[in-house]
C-alpha cells in the first residue's frame, strides 16, 4: 500500500524512545482525572483499536483512554496539548476510510462510554445524547413518541451518533430526510486545548457562523463532539415498498432518474446488481429475484392517499422503462424482510472475497447508467470483480471492489482501480465522497478534487479550531506536497482519463 498519514509531526527521536517518552510523561497527568482501568497501554488490548472497518491499514496508538465526563475528556486534551500528543477520537470504528485509525505515537480517545441518551423531548421532537450513543438506539428509545432519528446507515446497529457527526453520515432515508448535517440541532465539543464550547442551539436557527455544519463532516479533526442535540422526526401515516426488476442496467439507471424526474421524493430509492442480488439472496433469503440484471427498492411514505397515488405513478414508471418484475410488500413484515436483506448486503459480499475495497462517490442521478457501465469496463480492465450496491436515489454509488489483500499484487490493483472509479465520478461532475468520509482511504483523490487554493482553505479552518494540528493529523485534508507528489505520478498527465464520458 501507498498511503500514509502526511508526517505533522516531525520528531528526530526513533519511534520507540519517543514512545516510552511520551507515556512516562502522558500518564501520571492522565491518572489525575481518568481511572486507571480506562487508560489501555497493554499491547493486545490496543490491538483492538488499531483500525476501523477499512482494515488494511492498521496502527497500533500509544495508548487509548475510554472517558466518560466531558471533564474527563477536557483534561486528556489539555495533557496532550501541554505536551503535542496527537489524539484520534473513535466512536465504534465501523467507518470505512481510516479516519479513526490511531496515529503513531498518539493517543486514541474512544468515546464509547458516552452512551446515554440524556433526555427525549416529544414536543420540540428533539433528544440530547452522548457521542457514543448508537445510531439505531436513539430511533429505538423514540419510538415510543411515535418518532425516529432520521440517518440511518446500514451500520446503523453499531455505529455511534458522535462518528455519524463526524462523518456526515447517511443512509437510505437520507434521500428525502437529509444526511445527519440536517439532522442535528447543536453541539458541545471540546476543542484541541481543552475548552468546552457549544455550537448551534436547541432553537431552529443560531447566530452566527453556522459551526454545527461545519463540525459535522470533519472526521474528528477540528473537535471532539462530547454532546449532541438531534432532531427527531414523527413517524409518516402511511409507508409502501416496493421491489421492481430490470432486465438491464439502463433500464434500471432510467428508472431512477424517472422517478425523481416526476417530482417524487421517495424515503428510499436503492440500486443493486446481480452478483449483489444473488450474494444478498443467498444469505438473506428475501425472495429478491437473481435472475435480474438489477433491482430497485423503493419506499414511498406520507400521508394514506398521497402515498397510494405515488405508488401508482412509480409502478406505471417503472413498466414503462421495462420492469421484469415488480413486488409490493403487503405489510410490515414483507416490507422489514426487504429492507433487512438490503441491509445484510455488506456482510453478504464480504462471503464473497476475503476483502472488500467499498467506494463511496456521488454523481449526477442521470449519469448513473453511464457511469455503471464504464465502471463494468474498469473492472474487465482491471480483472477484479466490482459489485454495486447503493444509493440510486441521490446518486450516492458504493461500488464494492472484492479482491485478496494478502495478494500484495492484486491488493495494488484493486487500489488502482478504486482510484479509477473516485476520478470517473469528478469527471462526471459528481465527488468523492457522499457519505464515507475521506479519512486516509480517499486523501490523494482530494487532490483531484480540489485546486490548491481550495486545499489552503481547508487548512487555513483547520488552523483556526487546531493550531498545533493536534486532531487526527495527515487525515482528510492533504498537504500541498503530498498533491504535489501524487499529481506528478498521476498516470494521466492533466488530460481527461476519460474524454468520451457525458459530463453533467
Ligand atoms: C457494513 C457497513 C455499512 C455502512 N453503511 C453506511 C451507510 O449506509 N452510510 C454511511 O454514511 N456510512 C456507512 N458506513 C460507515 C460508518 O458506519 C459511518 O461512517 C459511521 O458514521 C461511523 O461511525 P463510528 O461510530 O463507527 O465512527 P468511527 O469509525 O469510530 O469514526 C469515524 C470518524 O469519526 C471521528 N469521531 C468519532 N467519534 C467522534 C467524536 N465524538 N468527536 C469527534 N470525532 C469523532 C473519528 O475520528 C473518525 O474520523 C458503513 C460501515 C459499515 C462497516
Amino acid at each position: 500500500m501507498t498511503l500514509s498519514p502526511d508526517s505533522l509531526h516531525p520528531d528526530s527521536q526513533h519511534p520507540e524512545a519517543q514512545r516510552e517518552q511520551r507515556l512516562n510523561d502522558l500518564l501520571p497527568l492522565l491518572r489525575q482525572l481518568i481511572p486507571t482501568q480506562y487508560i489501555i497501554t497493554e499491547v493486545e488490548q490496543l490491538r483492538a483499536y488499531e483500525c476501523d472497518a477499512f482494515t488494511t491499514m492498521r496502527q497500533l496508538p500509544l495508548l487509548t483512554v475510554l472517558p466518560d465526563t466531558i471533564e474527563q475528556v477536557q483534561h486528556v486534551m489539555r495533557c496532550c496539548h501541554q505536551l503535542d500528543i496527537p489524539v484520534v477520537a473513535r466512536g465504534a470504528g465501523t467507518g470505512l476510510t481510516a479516519g479513526s485509525m490511531p496515529v503513531e505515537n498518539g493517543v486514541l480517545l474512544g468515546m464509547s462510554r458516552f452512551d446515554q441518551i440524556y433526555n427525549i423531548d416529544p414536543d420540540n421532537r428533539t433528544a440530547l445524547i452522548g457521542p457514543g450513543v448508537r445510531n439505531l438506539a436513539v430511533t429505538e428509545a423514540a419510538a415510543v413518541h411515535n418518532l425516529y432519528f432520521a440517518p440511518d446507515p446500514s451500520s446503523q446497529l453499531a455505529c455511534s451518533v458522535g462518528g455519524n457527526v463526524a462523518e456526515n453520515a447517511g443512509g437510505v432515508h437520507c434521500l428525502k430526510y437529509g444526511l445527519t448535517v440536517h439532522n442535528i440541532l447543536e453541539l458541545e465539543m471540546v476543542t484541541a486545548s481543552g475548552e468546552l464550547i457549544t455550537l448551534g442551539s436547541a432553537a431552529l436557527d443560531a447566530a452566527g457562523y453556522d459551526l454545527t455544519a461545519i463540525l459535522t463532516g470533519s472526521e474528528g479533526l477540528l473537535g471532539i463532539v462530547v454532546r449532541i442535540r438531534v432532531k427527531l422526526l414523527p413517524r409518516a401515516e402511511s409507508c409502501r415498498v416496493m421491489l421492481a426488476a430490470f432486465a438491464t442496467i439502463e433500464d434500471a439507471g432510467q428508472a431512477i432518474a424517472a422517478v425523481i424526474g416526476a417530482g417524487i421524493i421517495p424515503a428510499g430509492l436503492e440500486m443493486i446488481d446481480q452478483t449483489g442480488i444473488c450474494a444478498i439472496e443467498e444469505l438473506m433469503h428475501a425472495g429478491y429475484p437473481v435472475d435480474a440484471a438489477a433491482v430497485i427498492i423503493c419506499e414511498l411514505d406520507g400521508g394514506e392517499a398521497e402515498v397510494e397515488d405515488e405508488l401508482q405513478q412509480v409502478i406505471q414508471i417503472f413498466r414503462e422503462l421495462h420492469a421484469t418484475d415488480i413486488q409490493i410488500a403487503e405489510d410490515a413484515e414483507q416490507s422489514t424482510r426487504i429492507w433487512a436483506a438490503r441491509k445484510a448486503a455488506f456482510p453478504a459480499l464480504a462471503r464473497l472475497a476475503p476483502d472488500n475495497y467499498i467506494m463511496d462517490g456521488t454523481i449526477p442521478r442521470r449519469a448513473l447508467a453511464q457511469v455503471w457501465k464504464q465502471i463494468n469496463l474498469l473492472a474487465d480492465q482491471y480483472q477484479l470483480q466490482v459489485v454495486n450496491v447503493f444509493h440510486a436515489g441521490d446518486g450516492n454509488m458504493h461500488p464494492s471492489i472484492l479482491f485478496d489483500s494478502s495478494n500484495e499484487e492484486e491488493h495494488q490493483r484493486a487500489f488502482e482501480l478504486g482510484t479509477r472509479i473516485l476520478e470517473l465520478c469528478i469527471e462526471v461532475g459528481g465527488t468523492i465522497s457522499g457519505e464515507h468520509g475521506i479519512g486516509l482511504e480517499k486523501i490523494n483523490q482530494m487532490c483531484l478534487q480540489f485546486n490548491p487554493q481550495e486545499l489552503a482553505q481547508f487548512h487555513a479552518l483547520k488552523q483556526a479550531f487546531d493550531a498545533k494540528t493536534l486532531l487526527n493529523p495527515g487525515k482528510q485534508i492533504p498537504t500541498l506536497a503530498r498533491c504535489a507528489e501524487f499529481n506528478g505520478l498521476h498516470v494521466h498527465n492533466g488530460e481527461m482519463p476519460f474524454p468520451h464520458l457525458e459530463r453533467f
